[in-house]
């Protein structure tokens, strides 16, 4: 036997179940199977009394005796159910599918010990498809009973607990042959893990709780190792293979800029991001660089005194945003602040002119043009820079990696990066999803913003909430509604919208309401937007298009409606779209009465807090990392073991751990990280195709 061996030849599976196993859990070789972890395990000095069960859908082992086993004639279909006593109570055993051989077989009236999950039916407990163990043959048995994933589909056709724990202690007969280990002896030493040979053991047959615990937690630090050890060996790749353009400068642009047209001063932390901007720029390599900041930091700023500074050492820039709306205000607002300047700026979305366009396309190649803002269009192989020097990503997690990798291609040597995103990542996130970008965060915001007061209202507050935005909207302020977007049927979407509008148009009847939704065309937005902006219309009814960089800084109410059906992220997103200017802001959370736990949850996180990083921590939690990174990235968070929430020690741990081998042995020669090395070749390499060592 050896890792590559197919299932179908380990003993008690054969080429029936392997094919079945091969469908439903997608495994073929013996390594999948070793790496098929048990999600807990079942003590088997643990017995459970039927009358002291009090939970369902668990999984549980009971003693006692079975009798009544009869077959159930339902309309088409059949089932087998029989009682199950013990001393204290009796319960029913039901299968849904089962064999002639079972039915005959069941081990009436002996004394057993069954296992499963537990039902909770019309008041009454109950087991689908236990399993079921006579009694003798459990005396030298393991105390600690490996428990696997498991599916209703896999028990019917017979791949249950047992099946796999028969499969599995066979396959562990040959663990000396087939486990090898992984990491130098001074690491194991250092952190007291087990053998790897050990750990397989152990993992799916502990000796006892401790070395259960040990197991797992080697596993764990494993994964997070050469998971980081990929991105280590990216990231120093990086730094000595890619070329950048320096930027030594700091010229004219800018500090004519900064000394005659900034409208305030920049707080801490905007200019410490920018200090670490400028150095990683001085350098002749690449820059690639995650600007993380609230909603409303000031994170537009920093781009334009970066991309000033591109200009200085005579090269390009653009900005690119995720929507025509985000990019025309981009535009607005930068061309505005360098109003005084002579420097060149231009849009360019799906619906620019093509009048406008050709001048675009002439004054980049020239060099003429400047900063260039835009959508995904600046990405067309027509635009064509004459030296780009500088891309600024606004958005980040709407982009995908084959369009970033676009834009390093539109110069000979590839332009500086800078992502900025408004959706903070939990730290532990960053740390392993994004240690191969330098992350600079601006934790601060400027000063005289009030904290946004958040309440949570339901619908027969409503009147008392339209009084509230009311008395605002007389105070000179204006008000946003906000309608959830529902994914699965936009004409549903847009027919609540359509609803919510009337009714806020009834009732504000003495306003002017403007709207705004996706189906719009982008000249009618851009009518909406300016109806609003410009102070025409105290009222904003939309859709979530108003999410992301909408800035308005005279609105002071954000109403979001059916609240419980926005994600965390999106809440603190609307959020962020009052608070703006320098006044009391107001954000309202409109539910219904009814909120699952995690909604609760989502919304009690809102009224309590206005700090960013905290609400991704809750989000996190709440939904997993892969989904707050988005289904394009999510693979990469698919660890079998760690848990970025929970796991975040072992992920500090393992990371100094890397760079602290790395830092000594770049390349990974030294005699005592060869293990390390061959095991990453042969697990890692293929998955991170920039890995040149070799
Ligand atoms: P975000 O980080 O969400 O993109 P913006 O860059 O849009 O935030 O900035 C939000 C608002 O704060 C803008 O109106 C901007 O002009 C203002 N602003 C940015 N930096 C400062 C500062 N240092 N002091 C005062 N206002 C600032
Ligand atoms: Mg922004």
């Amino acid at each position: 036997m050896t890792l590559e061996t197919s299932i179908e030849y380990v003993k008690g599976i054969g080429p029936e179940r392997a094919k079945l196993i091969r469908s439903i859990l997608g495994m073929t070789t013996v390594e999948d199977l070793l790496n098929f972890y048990p999600i807990r395990y079942l003590d088997k000095s643990k017995i459970y009394k039927v009358s002291r069960l009090h939970e369902a859908s668990q999984e549980i082992q009971l003693k006692g005796r079975i009798s009544q086993v009869q077959e159930i004639q339902n309309g088409k279909t059949k089932r087998l159910s029989a009682k199950f006593s013990d001393d204290t109570g009796t319960m029913d055993l039901v299968w849904f599918q089962y064999s002639k051989w079972l039915k005959e077989q069941l081990p009436v009236g002996r004394e057993v010990y069954i296992f499963g999950k537990v039902n909770f039916f019309n008041g009454q407990f109950s087991m689908p498809h236990p399993e079921i163990e006579a009694e003798e043959k459990k005396e030298n048995d393991n105390r600690l009973k490996p428990i696997y994933p498991s599916s209703e589909k896999l028990v019917k056709r017979g791949l249950n607990q047992r099946f796999f724990q028969v499969v599995l202690k066979n396959i562990c007969k040959e663990i000396p042959e087939l486990i090898q280990e992984n990491l130098p002896g001074y690491i194991t030493k250092a952190f007291g893990f087990l053998s790897r040979q050990h750990t397989y053991l152990n993992i799916h047959f502990p000796k006892d709780t401790e070395h259960a615990e040990k197991a797992d937690h080697r596993l764990k630090f494993e994964e997070s190792f050469f998971f980081q050890l990929g991105y280590g060996l990216k990231k120093r790749h990086h730094k000595t293979h890619s070329r950048g353009n320096p930027f030594p400068v700091i010229g004219k642009h800018f500090t004519d800029f900064y000394d005659h047209c900034l409208p305030f001063d920049l707080t801490g932390a905007q200019k410490r991001v920018l200090k670490e901007i400028r150095q990683d720029m001085k350098k002749p390599v690449q820059m690639n660089r995650l600007l993380q900041g609230d909603v409303g930091s000031g994170k537009t700023m920093v781009a334009l005194l970066t991309m000033l500074i591109a200009m200085d050492n005579g090269f390009q820039s653009c900005l690119m945003a995720p929507t025509e709306t985000l990019a025309q205000q981009h535009y607005n607002g930068i061309k505005d602040l360098l109003q005084d300047t002579p420097v060149n700026v231009r849009l360019l979305t799906g619906s620019t002119k093509a009048s406008e366009r050709k001048i675009i396309h002439q004054e980049l190649e020239s060099g003429e043009l400047s900063i260039l803002v835009g959508t995904h269009a600046i990405l067309e192989d027509k635009v064509k820079f004459h030296k780009l020097g500088l891309a600024v990503i606004d958005e980040q997690h709407r982009f995908g990696v084959a369009q970033r990798a676009k834009l390093w291609a539109k110069n000979s040597i590839p332009p500086h990066i800078l992502v900025m995103t408004a959706t903070p990542i939990p730290r532990t996130l960053a740390m392993s999803f994004y240690s191969d970008l330098d992350v600079s965060v601006i934790d601060e915001m400027p000063v005289g913003r009030k904290p946004i007061i958040t309440a949570h209202r339901r619908e027969k507050d409503r009147t008392y909430v339209y009084n509230f935005c009311r008395d605002e909207i007389k105070k000179g302020r204006q008000v946003y509604f906000v309608y959830p977007l529902i994914e699965e049927s936009e004409t549903l979407d847009y027919k609540n919208l359509m609803e919510g509008l009337e009714h806020v148009m009834d009732a504000f009847s003495d306003y002017n309401v403007s709207m705004l939704h996706g189906r719009m065309k982008p000249d009618e937005k851009d009518a909406a937007m300016n109806y609003f902006a410009s102070g025409k219309a105290e009222i904003m009814v939309a859709t979530t298009v108003i999410e992301v960089g909408v800035n308005v800084p005279n609105a002071s109410v954000m109403v979001i409606e059916s609240a419980e059906r926005f994600g965390l992220s999106q809440l603190h997103q609307l959020r962020g779209r009052v608070g703006r200017g320098a006044e009391q802001s107001y954000c309202i959370l409109m539910t219904s009465d009814k909120l699952t736990t995690e909604s609760r949850t989502r919304i009690r996180t809102m009224t309590e807090t206005n700090d960013g990083f905290k609400i991704s921590e809750v989000d996190m939690q709440l939904r997993g990392p892969g989904d707050i990174l988005g289904t394009q990235q999510s693979g990469v968070v698919d660890f079998k073991k760690l848990d970025l929430v929970k796991d975040s020690a072992i992920i500090k741990t393992t990371k100094k751990a890397v760079e602290k081998i790395l830092d000594k042995d770049p390349l990974l020669s030294l005699p005592e990280h060869q293990l390390i090395k061959s095991y990453y070749l042969r697990y890692y390499r293929g998955k991170n195709k920039w890995s040149k060592i070799s």
